[in-house]
């Protein structure tokens, strides 16, 4: 159910506001979590699974770095917040984040937000996630977990080096609704099917039409070559689009277009 009590919670700020970061993990060779604690000990807002925050870093002259938006990607009832930030090696704010930022720093920090959020229903529930973009993904199925629906999770990422989220996948599989499938698209000679992953190659049509419920309700997220072909995929399928959802990481590009 979309709580609207989380959408105007009287406990969410304006602007940015100190949060202090009690946690770091590695998820994987890229991509590194940070867990969040409000300074001032007040109760978080809940948010909506899919929502994100937008982060910004204070410098030593009291200037401010340029803000990036990350996707909270754990589950939505927590006393913490948790971003998972992929470093880019030409980027500005994720590289900082993850070379400079340590557990015991601060980080400024807007209320959630966004308009990809898990919609209310019992469809199958089917949620797609290529590289990062499997942050928002994680929240939803967490979200959706303790429901009837049943979870179809895809994850596409290269190899291992990118496999974040490991154990936390395989602790949602143990329930009888949630079914996943990763690909790796470049596995490593040592990777084999069926012991680190599930089937080599990049998602085809042949596969979603295989394997995806046609009445289900779809989620995905992830570099945009990859859902351009997801989305041209579902519309092959004869999903309607009221059925299709998906959040950019990147701006400016349409990727309905073929
Ligand atoms: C709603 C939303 C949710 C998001 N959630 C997440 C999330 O959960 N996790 C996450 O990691 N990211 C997420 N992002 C992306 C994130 O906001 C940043 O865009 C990302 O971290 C890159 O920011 P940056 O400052 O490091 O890179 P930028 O400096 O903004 O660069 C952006 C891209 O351009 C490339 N680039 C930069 N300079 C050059 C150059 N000179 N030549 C060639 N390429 C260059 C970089 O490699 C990078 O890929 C989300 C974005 C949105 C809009």
């Amino acid at each position: 159910m979309i709580d609207t009590n989380k959408i105007n919670s009287n406990n969410k700020w304006k602007g940015f506001k100190d949060f202090l970061v009690y946690k770091t993990v590695k998820e994987d060779g890229v991509v590194t979590s940070f867990y969040l604690k409000s300074l001032d000990g007040n109760k978080l807002p809940e948010f909506i699974a899919g929502q994100f925050i937008t982060v910004r870093i204070k410098n030593e002259d009291n200037t401010f770095t340029k803000p990036r938006q990350y996707t909270l990607s754990m589950n939505s009832n927590e006393e913490f917040y948790r971003i998972s930030v992929k470093r880019e090696e030409n980027g500005y704010l994720s590289k900082k984040l993850c070379d400079e930022i340590k557990e015991g720093d601060n980080l400024q920090i807007t209320a959630p937000l966004g308009n990809f959020i898990l919609k209310d229903s019992e469809k199958p529930l089917v949620l797609i996630g290529g590289g990062i973009g499997i942050t928002p993904m994680l929240t939803m199925a967490y979200d959706a977990i303790n429901s009837n629906r049943e979870i179809y999770f895809i994850y596409s990422i290269p190899n291992a080096t990118h496999h974040s989220f490991r154990g936390e996948i395989e602790k949602l599989n143990n329930n009888n609704n949630f079914k996943s499938t990763v690909f790796y698209t470049r596995p490593l000679e040592t990777e084999k099917p069926g012991e680190d992953f599930d089937i080599k190659g990049r998602i085809s049509k042949e596969w979603m039409i295989e394997n995806l419920p046609k009445d289900g309700q779809f989620y995905f997220c992830g570099p945009v070559l990859f859902m351009k072909t997801v989305y041209h995929n579902l519309i092959a399928m004869g999903i309607e689009k009221e059925n299709i959802n998906f959040e950019m990481f990147e701006a400016g590009v349409d990727i309905t277009k073929e």
